[in-house]
Order: C-alpha cells, then structure tokens, then sequence
C-alpha cells in the first residue's frame, strides 16, 4: 500500500480503536481492586448487563474466549459432551480450550450457516442410559454467527431448542460476542434471550469499538462459581474499571450505531453480487459479508491485489474470503471501496 492510500481495513471489527469519547470516559473512569470486587465500574458495568438480560449475577472477562471457555466449565463435567455446530467459535477457534479446560468433547452439528434445528439437537443427544457414549451436558449456540457470516437465529428455533434443553436435562449457552448486531438487525429485547438462556456471553471489544472486554451473564445457581474459574483462568484482573467504562460508553454510545455498519455491508454485498470475478455472495443479514471468487481466480492473489491499493480482507480457507464493517470503517472508506470494487478487473 502506499502512503497517500486511505487504509481500509475490513478484516474483522476487532481491529477498531477507541474513540476521544471512548478514551475521555477510560481516563475518568472511578477505578478500585476488582479482584476485591471493589472497581465501582466494573460494578456498574456487571450489574447493567445482568439487568439489561434480566439475570441476577453478569462478570466481566477480558476476552469472549475466556467468558466462553467459563460457561463451558460451569455447565459439565470433564468427560460431558456439548453439542455445537460444526462453525462454532469454541469449535474451531478457541484453541481447543473446550477439551483443554473442561475435558469435554464437542457433538458437532451440520447446520446451515452455523444455525440447526430442535430436531437436530434432538439426534445429536446420547441416550443418558447408554453409558458407552459421552452425557451430553450443554447445548451451545452462536448469535450472530461468525463462520456463518453474521446469520441470525430464528428466535421460534431457539425457544424450540429451549425446550429440549429444558427436557433433556440440558444446560444451554449462548456465544454472543456479536449478539448485539442480532439485537439490533432484528429489534429483538435482550431480556428475552436472558429468558431461554442459562448463560450468555457477549463482547465489547468487536462491533461495540472496545479496546477488551465481554460479559457473563447468568443466574446465582451458575455464577457463583464463575467467579473462581475465571480466576483460575488467570482472568483475576485489579483496576479494570478503565475498560468497563469502555464498555459503559459503548453501551451508550456505540450500539445504536451498528445499524451503519449492517447497512453498509449490505450495500458492499449488492455490489459484489454484481462483480464478474465473484461466484457467489452469502445473504448479508449483520456486519459480516462472506463470499467465494470464480473457480479459476486464486484467493490469495486477489487478496494480495487488494492490499496494494490498501484494502485488507480476510480469508477463511476452502476458497472464502470474509468483509467485515466496523465503527472505524467510515462513509470516505465506504465510498471508495465500492467505486474500487466497480471498475475492479480481475
Ligand atoms: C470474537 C468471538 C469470540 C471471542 O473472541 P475473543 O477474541 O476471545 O474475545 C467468541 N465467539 C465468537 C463467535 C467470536 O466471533
């Protein structure tokens, strides 16, 4: 890329910075020992999520894989079987923390773009009796989903899945890092996924514009052990109010603003659909946009074609290649990414 070149970095919506306003409430910010739990922010931060999920207890993480890898132990036993899709994040890209922490194991699911039914959760059970095959413990979801490109759930589907839950003896998990972009595509109330939910988690730090952070929610039954797990996470940490009024601010002042970024990626998505070198354009229904090159164009070089004129995409593998709109991706970079994307030959 050269000098003059704006940067336009559509990678993922982890790569935003925090603003002045962000930077003037983390500077201003009343902090104490958290690990005490005397960081009044954090405080005000747990006790506004909790509530705005109507749950008793909320806590805070310093990353949506350590809040996840928590609710995973909190809800099994080593040895226990979760059933998942075969997209899901703790699946694929958690390190294998699912098996590492927990012990467990992961029944995975063929869903479509990373969402399934009740009935397949229903197949994917193993009969409590049989004592040949793992006890399936937890049923995991993810809204909105990554490796699904930004898909919503059918609220109906989850409730479904509730009741098997609720049947099966099951505990269910939601991974919510981008929960917020379901909320507001779909003007969905958070209470009522606190409602179906034992856990969810949710982060700041991807489309809310955080620099870290996500949250644990749930009720006292489960969350009074969270407390201890994340400390032997290592995820203890002391003056973190500093980024929960990150997170205070973003509540405030961020969420509403990703409605731009959906309406965005839906226009680069419009565009695509109509360039010749693509095969095809997943629906666009958040912030995230996945699509596959014709057969014949290789990902990389194409990748690489778009670096030098200063755009940065991502690639997923098996030929995908993912856009993400994000809070510092403004209207300028906007404008030109579409003007680059219509006379762009390949
Ligand atoms: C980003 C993300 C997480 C958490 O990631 P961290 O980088 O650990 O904060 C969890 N689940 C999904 C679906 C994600 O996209």
């Amino acid at each position: 890329m050269k000098d003059e070149q704006i940067k336009i970095d559509l990678r993922s919506d982890t790569f935003t910075k925090p603003s002045q306003g962000m930077l003037e409430a983390i500077v201003s910010a009343k902090v104490g020992d958290d690990v005490y739990k005397e960081d009044e922010t954090v405080n005000a931060l747990e006790a506004r999520v909790a509530k705005l999920f109507g749950k008793s207890h909320a806590l805070f993480f310093p990353s949506g894989t350590m809040a996840n890898q928590t609710a995973i132990k909190l809800h099994t036993n080593p040895g226990d079987q979760v059933i998942c899709d075969k997209y899901a994040h703790i699946y694929n890209y958690e390190g294998g923390g699912a098996s590492f922490n927990s012990g467990v194991s992961c029944k995975l699911i063929d869903g479509n773009r990373g969402m399934f039914t009740a009935e397949q959760v229903i197949e994917a059970i193993n009969p409590p009796d049989f004592y040949h095959s793992p006890l399936t413990t937890l049923v995991e979801i993810e809204n909105t989903t990554n490796k699904g490109g930004g898909s919503c759930w059918d609220f109906n589907e989850l409730q479904k899945i509730k009741n098997v839950c609720e049947t099966n003896n099951l505990g269910f998990h939601l991974d919510g890092a981008r929960l917020w972009n379901a909320l507001v595509a779909k003007d969905e109330k958070p209470q009522a996924y606190g409602e179906i939910f034992d856990t969810i988690s949710v982060c700041l730090s991807k489309g809310l514009g955080c620099p870290i952070g996500s949250v644990l929610v749930g009720d006292e039954h489960l969350m009074k052990n969270a407390i201890r797990i994340r400390k032997i996470l290592g995820g203890g940490m002391r003056q973190v109010g500093f980024l929960a009024a990150a997170g205070l601010y973003a509540l405030d002042n961020n969420l509403i603003l990703l409605k731009e970024d959906h309406k965005k990626a839906k226009e680069i998505g419009s565009v695509l659909e109509n360039c010749s070198f693509i095969k095809n354009v997943k629906p666009v229904e958040t912030n995230i946009v996945i699509f596959n090159l014709n057969d014949d164009i290789n990902g990389v070089t194409f990748i690489n074609e778009l670096k030098n004129r200063g755009i940065f995409i991502s690639d997923m593998g098996q030929g995908k290649l993912r856009i993400v709109t994000h809070l510092d991706y403004n209207s300028r970079m906007h404008d030109a990414f579409l003007s680059y994307l219509q006379t762009f030959n390949f």
